[in-house]
């Protein structure tokens, strides 16, 4: 079996599937591929610094791979180092897990002016992320972000912080670097709809008080609810914890006696309609943002006044959202970025293309959180179960087959051994960091790709 991506989804995947041995009579041998020198996905590369306790999620994936059943070839991007047909010739069954990356467009004038970014993008970056670019332009005073889902938060709170508060994480030095000389002020996160409406999880929302040194900052004037918000907050106790906090802060801002230096504004029934463009030497590039004001309509959604605003800002991050990248050879949905499939089987004009799945963000779209994607490999492994004696036969399904391949294309895959490695590595840099600077720190990421891939193959075993 393959697996293709090394993210949540294809961890679970690999290890439900393991474990699934025990109770048929099949043996099985799992190949996990990704095009990134060292695993996890968007727990390495998505999860903010800041968010030990998620990156620690990774420890319970360690555990798995630790076993020994499962194979990693890290660095080999399928589609291009190795083709859907290769994998066909070599397993019998091929399961893509290959998650997202890039954003969602938001389609409104404006979007292309320099200082207008996907916040996937800025994540990549501060995440450190190989094939990304080590500078980040960090120089407006005044920044925008669109959106009120997590990672708007993820973004506006990374923005916002001071850098030294960011120092005990694992984010390399030029990341730091970046973050310090950042003159940033003020943070304005803006949402289409009402406080009751938002999309953030309750936790990641209380999150944004624990920064030093940032006020949150409100507006009365979206707090007037109507009917729909009033039964979702009394129906749902996220809603009613989250829309609580956010009172709770309106309440604290009236009292506050002093300053932060940087404050987090929060703005709810904005609708962006343009990104405004600077005039002479600022020309091509922003210099804010027009919104519509909205109101909630009754019926839990929201509908535009004609009445509009402009924020002044010079950066604006559009948090709409991520979206899947297709697979050669694999149907894809354009419109909402997924591998089409059905619970999992991967279809082809409507009909199951043998031996083919998908799970994790590829299979059902770019929402939810790490815990989700257990479930989705749950449900697509029961598929692949349910067809394990119907399977297409590979040609050559010899294990040493797709090393002998991957070698003589000269690609230099990384194995589970190399990412031990590089973990290593990466700890002991957080051990010399802890020892010359003013803060413990538990690792200090390695970022470029050649760098990772070097360090892996140093004592690569063979696999
Ligand atoms: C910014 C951000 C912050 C988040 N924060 C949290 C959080 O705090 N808590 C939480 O629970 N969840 C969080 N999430 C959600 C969580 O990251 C996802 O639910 C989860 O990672 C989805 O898992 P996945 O395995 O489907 O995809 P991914 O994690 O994206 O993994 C996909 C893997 O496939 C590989 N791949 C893709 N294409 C190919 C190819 N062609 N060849 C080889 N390999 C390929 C990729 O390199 C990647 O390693 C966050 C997400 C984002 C974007």
């Amino acid at each position: 079996m393959a697996i293709i991506g090394s993210g949540p989804a294809g961890v679970y995947a690999a290890d439900i599937l393991s474990k699934s041995q025990k109770k048929s009579d099949i043996e099985f041998s799992i190949d996990l591929f990704d095009r990134y020198p060292a695993p996890f996905g968007l727990i390495r590369y998505g999860v903010a610094p800041d968010h030990p306790r998620i990156k620690g999620i990774i420890k319970a994936l360690h555990k798995v791979m630790d076993r020994g059943d499962i194979r990693l070839f890290g660095n080999v991007d399928v589609g291009t180092d190795i083709t859907l047909e290769d994998l066909r010739r070599h397993y019998d069954a091929v399961i893509f897990a290959t998650g997202a990356i890039k954003d969602a467009g938001l389609a409104i004038p404006g979007i292309e002016l320099e200082g207008s970014f996907g916040a996937a993008d800025f994540v990549s970056w501060y995440d450190g992320h190989p094939d990304y670019p080590r500078q980040w332009p960090l120089e407006a005073e005044k920044v925008a972000v669109i959106g009120n889902g997590n990672v708007a938060l993820d973004v506006a709170r990374v923005l916002s912080k001071h850098a030294t508060d960011m120092l005990s994480t694992e984010i390399p030095d030029n990341v730091y670097q970046g973050l310090a000389s950042s003159p940033v002020t003020d943070v304005h996160i803006f949402g289409r709809r009402g406080p009751a409406q938002v999309k953030f999880t309750p936790l990641e929302l209380r999150e944004l008080a624990h920064s030093r040194d940032v006020d949150i900052v409100l507006d009365e004037q979206d707090f007037e609810f109507d009917e729909a918000s009033d039964e979702a907050i009394k129906s749902n106790n996220q809603v009613k914890t989250m829309v609580n906090t956010l009172a709770n802060w309106l309440v604290e801002q009236e009292e506050r006696t002093e300053e932060a230096s940087r404050r987090l504004h929060m703005h709810f029934l904005h609708q962006p309609v343009e990104i405004l463009e600077g005039t002479g030497d600022q020309a091509g590039k922003v210099a804010g943002v027009r919104f519509e004001r909205m109101e909630l309509d009754g019926a839990g959604g929201v509908r535009g006044t004609g009445e509009f605003l402009d924020y002044e800002c010079h950066a604006v991050y559009r948090a709409v959202g991520y979206f899947g990248s297709p697979v050669d050879g694999v149907p894809f949905d354009e419109r909402r970025g997924v591998i089409v499939n059905e619970a999992g089987r991967v279809l082809q004009d409507g009909e199951h293309i043998p031996g083919t799945y998908a799970t994790g963000w590829i299979k059902r779209g770019p929402v939810g959180l790490i815990g989700h994607t257990k479930g989705d490999a749950l449900e697509t492994i029961g598929c692949l179960l349910e067809d394990v004696h119907h399977l297409p036969v590979a040609e050559d399904p010899r294990e040493d087959a797709v090393v002998e391949l991957l070698e003589s294309r000269g690609v230099e895959f990384t194995t589970w051994d190399g990412w031990l490695q590089l973990d290593e590595h990466e700890v002991r840099l957080g051990e010399e960091a802890t020892a010359s600077g003013p803060v413990e720190r538990e690792r200090v990421k390695v970022v470029p790709r050649e760098e990772m891939v070097r360090i892996s193959r140093a004592v690569q075993a063979t696999v």
